[in-house]
């Protein structure tokens, strides 16, 4: 493990000799902590307070709760306490589609998706179908989520509902009959409209979603890159996924997709790529220049049989690299530390085994993952003024001991399943594996008579 024992330093930099005690809304103490800052620290028997959503202190617990009195408390010991997982890539309401459309190619995939999608989403269904999407979520230690999809707004009403923190926004997609109804030449205004009326949240901001450089035009891209410029919105597009949408994009604009958007002046700091599973050593070097993030989605990528995204050279040249699911039809599961595990294991299989080591992983899903987002230095890792989004996953179980390395742990041996409490800006949403926003039973009865409804086709 790079963190040093830090048994008698107090992380946060907060004078703990002192003899005043002060109110804390939530201390969580007494497991390890593994804090992801800079230095890797891990505070064996730590804490956590916090106070107002933010994180107030982090240090040893003894200290901690020698100095602080806290209206709740989360007794963490046998526990690992880590920063929430970040998922930087996904479509939470295709928890409606999950298990529809496996086994077939990306553009099989689509046609199958588009298909139902127009049948199916309102926004209602959209809202069912998120709420238990963030019920999974929560249950796998997801703080957070960057969410493309239809009918935004019910998401994010969802998630306002839970106290769960949702980045989204409009999303642009030139199809024939969008299943919101609102047709291409009103998005532009639709999306303006949107991003004007944004409240200014901590760890959130506004986004705008260009699904890709193979359902938008390059004058449609650029249009919706100066909206985004306009808000200092993030701009997140699907791009380079597979050998085939590199050649549709090619065919028809005579460049790859991201030497297209580089040609159009769209790679920045404020975009985000999801998958580039294919890439050139130009391509890589221009999205290091530009600080382009990535979204790294392994699991997707492998199912939908697309190929192992260049991650190893991404982080060579010094490409933020964060991690997805994707959506819950092409990787079945919004498990982040699954993902986690997978970042870990594909990128070996060339014959390298110190490609993208555990700690690597983990921190793509952590502070990565909040910088891909633009969002890290308020996301991400446990450190004090940030907010307060942590994960306590329980070490009780065989596959969890002896605890040698917490990023070992994490990315080889842990399971989602293995979350026992989540908390987001401070709020407990779940708490000794019982989800706090929502009755459970309720939300699922919600999904699955959605799923079976009529409407729904069989293949
Ligand atoms: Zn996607």
């Amino acid at each position: 493990m790079s963190g040093a024992d830090t048994s008698d330093v107090d992380v946060s930099g907060v004078d703990v000799s002192g003899v005043d005690v002060s109110g804390v809304d939530l201390l969580v103490h007494g497991g390890t902590v593994l804090t992801v800052d800079a230095a890797g620290t891990v505070v064996p028997d730590g804490a956590v307070a916090v106070r107002d959503g933010e994180i107030l202190a982090v240090g040893p617990a003894t200290d901690l709760r020698a100095r602080y009195t806290a209206a709740e408390e989360i007794d963490a010991r046998g526990c690992l306490v880590l920063p929430g997982l970040v998922n930087t890539h996904t479509h939470l309401a295709m928890t409606l589609l999950r298990g529809r459309a496996d086994d077939v190619t990306l553009q099989g995939f689509l046609e199958r998706v588009i298909r139902w999608e127009s049948r199916l989403l309102s926004e209602d269904n959209v809202a069912a179908a998120v709420r238990a999407a963030v019920a999974e979520s929560v249950r796998a230690g997801v703080t957070t989520a960057l969410d493309m999809y239809w009918f935004h707004e019910a998401a994010e009403r969802v998630a306002r509902e839970a106290g769960w923190r949702l980045l989204t926004g409009p999303t642009f997609m030139d199809v024939p009959g969008p299943a919101d109804g609102i047709a291409y030449a009103d998005r532009l205004e639709w999306a303006r409209r949107d991003l004007a009326g944004r409240p200014v949240l901590p760890g959130v901001r506004p986004v705008l979603f260009a699904h890709s450089a193979y359902t938008l035009s390059p004058g449609q891209l650029t249009d919706i890159a100066a909206l985004a410029r306009e808000f200092g919105a993030l701009l997140h597009i699907h791009a380079a996924e597979n050998a085939s949408e590199v050649a549709t994009v090619e065919e028809r604009y005579g460049k790859r997709p991201v030497e297209l958007l580089n040609a159009l002046g769209l790679l920045g700091p404020d975009l985000l790529l999801a998958h580039t599973v294919e890439l050139t050593d130009a391509e890589i070097a221009a999205l290091a220049r530009t600080g382009t993030s990535v979204a790294h989605c392994p699991v997707s990528n492998l199912k939908l049989g697309c190929g192992i995204a260049p991650v190893p050279r991404l982080l060579d040249a010094g490409v933020t690299v964060g991690l997805g699911t994707d959506g819950a039809v092409s990787s079945n599961t919004l498990d982040v530390l699954g993902a986690v595990r997978q970042a870990a294991l594909i990128h070996k299989a060339a014959g390298d085994p110190t490609a993208v080591g555990a700690e690597q992983a983990v921190r793509m899903a952590t502070i990565e993952g909040a910088r891909a987002l633009g969002l890290g230095d308020e996301l991400g890792s446990l450190e004090a003024g940030k907010r307060a989004d942590l994960v306590v996953l329980d070490l009780a179980a065989p596959h969890l001991r002896p605890l040698h390395d917490p990023w070992s742990t994490l990315a080889y041996a842990a399971h989602s399943s293995d979350v026992r409490d989540t908390v987001v800006d401070g709020r407990v949403l779940l708490r000794d594996r019982v989800l706090g926003p929502w009755d459970e039973a309720e939300v699922l009865a919600g999904l699955e008579a959605l799923a079976t409804a009529p409407e729904v086709p069989s293949v």
